[in-house]
Parts: C-alpha cells; structure tokens; sequence
C-alpha cells in the first residue's frame, strides 16, 4: 500500500534502499509502520510542532521523537547553547561541569533521586537498575507488569498479557530461558496478583518495576490506590519500588509521577526529555541504594559516552525552558483539548473510543474500554487504528504508527495546530 494523495516518491525511494541496508530499514522496530500498514515517511527536517518530509510535506508533529521533543523540536535555546558546546568538544570521558549541573536539576526535582548515574538510554539505565536491585537486596527474582516496556535487555523481555507469562517465558528468539526465570509478570492494575506473587515467593523479590502512567501498551493510568499499595506492598517484603519515569519524568509533571500521585519509589529510571533529543539515560534514588554502584559501591556500571557534554548541555536547556511558570499547565490544556474532542469525534461519528491525556501525554484506543491493562487495550480494533493513521497522516498528521503507543504534544504546539487536527480526524472518522 502506497499514500494515495500525498506524493511520497522520495520516502519511497529511500526506504526501499533502506531495507537492504539496515533489518526492516529502520534502526527500531515500531518506526517501520509494520503495525498500521503503508510505507513510512522519511523525514528531512524537524522544527517546534512540525515534521517535513524528504518530499517536501509539513505534519503535525503528535510522536515528538518518541517523547524527548517536550519544548519543541530544534529550539532554539538548545540548538544555540549545542553550538556553544560543541566548540569545547564532543566528548571527554572525563568529569565535567555540565553533569554536575544536570545532577542537580533532576535531584531537585524528582521527590525520590538523591543521587544520580547518567547512562545513554533508557534501556541502559533498565539494565542497571535491575542490576542495583538484585545487589542492594541479596535477591534475584523482580516483578514486572504485563505491556509495560522497560527497554530491550533481556530480563524485560517477558510476553506481555500472554498466559505463559507468569511463567517468564521469553518474548523472543535469542533470550535464554534462565535470564527471565527470574522475571515474574502481573496484569497492570491488579494488587491481588502482586499480593499472590509475593506470597509464592517469600524473601526472593528483589522489587517491583513499573511505568506508574503507562505508555508503552498504549496510555493506560494507574487505577486509584494501585500505585500506594504497590508502596506498602514493597515495604512490607522488604522489596523495592521502581518507578520506570523514562517515559514520564518530566512529562507527567516537572517531578514526574512520582510528584504528581505523590508516591515516592526507592529508585527511578528516566531518559527521553532528560537528553533534550540527545542519547541520554539515568537512574537514581537514595542514597544508601545508590552508594551500592561503583566506584563508590562494588555494583559495577560504566559507559564511555555516559555524561557526554553535548547531552548534557541539551537536558539543561530542556529542563531551564521546562522551569518556567505555566508549562505544564499549558501541555494539560492543549492536549485535554485535544484528547477530549478525538473523544467527542470518535461519539459522533459512531466509533466506540476511550482515552485520556495527562498534562502532554495522551491516548485514544478504538474500543468502548475502559482500559485498566494490557488485556484491555488488546481489545481495540486495530485495523480500524490503522486506517485511522494512515488517514490522518494524508491530512498532514504524524501519530505514533502503532494503537500501542502514547501520543505526546509540546509547549510549541498552539491551539490552532490542535484545530486542524481536530478537523483532520473529524474528516477521518467520518469515513473510517
Ligand atoms: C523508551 C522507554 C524505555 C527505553 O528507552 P530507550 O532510550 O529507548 O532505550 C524504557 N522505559 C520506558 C518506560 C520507555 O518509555
């Protein structure tokens, strides 16, 4: 399947280069539109709300890198103090003054982080911190949430919502059965399954792991009380609470959802915004966990890159322009404005829909819900999804290619470019 109304020959070209070149054409898997059919575009250019592609077309920009585009893409507080930046270098591997200031600025700012590690991504930071758990605990096994993504390492790749799960079968080829036997999985939402899995495993749950807004199975909130027992649940067996923030952290709210429910982990992963589009990870907690890591402690992590000064520097801008009054307040309002007339539109056009939006993080399933897990969300029609993509991708619309994906909005989108893609869907759905 080929756009119809939209010229995209150049994308074409491309990406059909692109697929003898690289596996499936993409360097990660969702980008290749497998899940909502036609071919992707290739883009050019990325600047504040919009996308331009190789043939020249201007979208609505709803993916935002996947999360870190949060001020906009290309602003032009980064882009300047990057210039500065990269005159004094691309990378020290060695301290610098610019990691210590973005240290800062996240322990500040997130309730649980009193030390902090940077890594490169969010999978590294994953990694580690399961890693961090097993070695401050003395024990192996964790518990993770059935359609929550916490990176690609192996332990993490236990099938989501499959009945096989609990069993920590592995998600795929290539991870052996003994690295996830360790891995336990529950359906989000659900405290009496943690409860059982506790109750099976007495004094060997290093913690629990979770997104605390899940975005990777779809937006999908925690159920009230979910995230408090999680905390009462941990104490009480001795495990620790980590809240997976990659996605989050400074989405949610300048805190994080941590700040916004007002539940404290013991540690926290974040990534994404804190690299204000640069390859950025971290993980941090309190202070006797975080003691444990090396060289301080004997957990041993290192990275050549980690704290590279281009990195920094592009997270301190992001989280300097995050800073000012009125931020979240607006990503709420935009995209509550959004969120509710997709909501409004799916009504009236007869789809049956459910979603929601927490400051600028959103979701729409094409499923009467409500949506409180994985299982849930599977029951959307994804061909109807996918149909709707593609659609509103022709009106000049980037939606994240997959029903499974959270949408994100920017402090530079307006409410005029929320307009047009009210209309946009309005003209989609009425023919879906
Ligand atoms: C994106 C994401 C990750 C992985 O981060 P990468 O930088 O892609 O490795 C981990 N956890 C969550 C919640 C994420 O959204």
């Amino acid at each position: 399947m080929v756009n119809t109304t939209i010229k995209t020959t150049r994308s074409q070209e491309i990406f059909a280069a692109a697929q003898n070149l690289m596996p499936g054409g993409v360097n990660s898997p969702v980008r290749a539109f497998k899940s909502v059919g036609g071919q992707p575009i290739v883009f050019d250019r990325v600047k504040g709300a919009y996308i331009w592609d190789v043939d020249d077309n201007q979208y609505i920009d709803y993916v935002g890198t996947w999360g870190p585009a949060i001020c906009g893409h290309a602003h032009p507080d980064v882009i300047t103090a990057l210039h500065t930046a990269l005159e004094k270098g691309t990378s020290f591997g060695a301290p610098c003054v610019l990691e210590n200031v973005l240290a800062e600025m996240v322990i500040d700012a997130v309730p649980s982080i009193e030390m902090v590690r940077f890594v490169n991504s969010g999978t590294e930071a994953c990694m580690a911190v399961l890693r961090l758990m097993r070695a401050f605990t003395g024990r192996d096994k964790l518990i993770k949430f059935e359609g929550c993504y916490h990176g690609h390492a192996d332990m993490f790749l236990v099938k989501a919502g499959s009945g096989v799960a609990t069993l920590g079968l592995p998600d795929s080829p290539g991870v052996p059965k003994s690295t996830t036997a360790d891995t336990l999985t529950a359906p989000y939402n659900d405290l009496e399954a943690v409860k059982a899995l506790f109750a099976q495993n007495p004094d060997a749950i290093a913690g629990v792991i979770l997104e605390p807004v899940v975005g990777n199975a779809g937006f999908i909130t925690p159920d009230a009380g979910f995230l408090e027992g999680l905390r009462e649940l941990t104490h009480e067996h001795g495990a620790l609470l980590v809240f997976d923030e990659v996605m989050t952290g400074f989405r949610i709210a300048y805190g994080g959802a941590q700040e916004k429910f007002g539940i404290t982990p013991d540690i926290t992963t974040l990534g994404k915004i804190i690299g204000g589009g640069l390859p950025v990870g971290a993980y941090g907690g309190r202070r006797d966990i975080m003691s444990m890591v090396a060289p301080a402690g004997p957990m041993y992590q290192a990275g050549t890159l980690s704290g590279n000064p281009l990195a920094m520097t592009a997270g301190i801008k992001t989280m300097e322009l995050l800073q000012k009054s009125g931020t979240y307040e607006y990503l709420d309002k935009i995209t509550k404005k959004l969120s509710d007339g997709l909501l409004q539109i799916a009504k009236e056009t007869g789809h049956e829909a459910c979603g929601g939006q927490i400051s600028g993080m959103f979701g729409l399933f094409f499923t009467s819900g409500p949506v409180h897990n994985y299982e849930d969300a599977k029951k959307s029609d994804t061909a109807k999804f996918g149909r709707f993509h593609r659609g509103m991708l022709e009106r000049g619309i980037y939606l994240a290619p997959s029903q499974f994906e959270a949408g994100f909005t920017s402090i530079a989108h307006t409410e005029a470019d929320i307009d047009k893609t009210l209309a946009a869907a309005r003209d989609v759905m009425s023919n879906l």
